[in-house]
């Protein structure tokens, strides 16, 4: 992989991970929010209903910012942008636009079959 290319990821994945850190935190555990407003039940009610969505959106922010962190060490290595199962090189427009893989397409495809 080419120094440049990394730098920009690098700088790509911290801009997405930093993204991902200030959405979570404002984000308190619905458990939380419910118990401060335990008196309205209406609110409850609409907590209760959303929880279901907000959490599968929190998840999902929780697991990319992991594979980013994941990804952002991988940048330091020999390693940073070849394949984990093919060891071929991974497009560096793949790994801009999916900075969080750490397969390249065929790859990638293979494995949802
Ligand atoms: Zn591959």
């Amino acid at each position: 992989m080419l120094k440049n290319d990394r730098l920009q990821l690098i700088a790509l994945i911290e801009k997405r991970a930093s993204l991902l850190e200030s959405t979570l935190s404002d984000c308190s555990p619905i458990s939380d929010r419910k118990r401060s407003q335990s008196d309205d039940a209406a609110a409850n009610l609409d907590l209760t209903i959303n929880a279901s969505v907000d959490e599968k959106v929190l998840l999902e922010h929780k697991l990319e910012l992991a594979q980013l962190t994941t990804s952002l060490s991988w940048m330091q290595t020999d390693d940073a942008g070849v394949c984990a199962l093919c060891v071929r090189d991974i497009p560096i427009g793949r790994l801009k636009a999916v900075p969080s893989t750490r397969l390249c397409v065929a790859c990638a495809d293979n494995k949802k079959d």
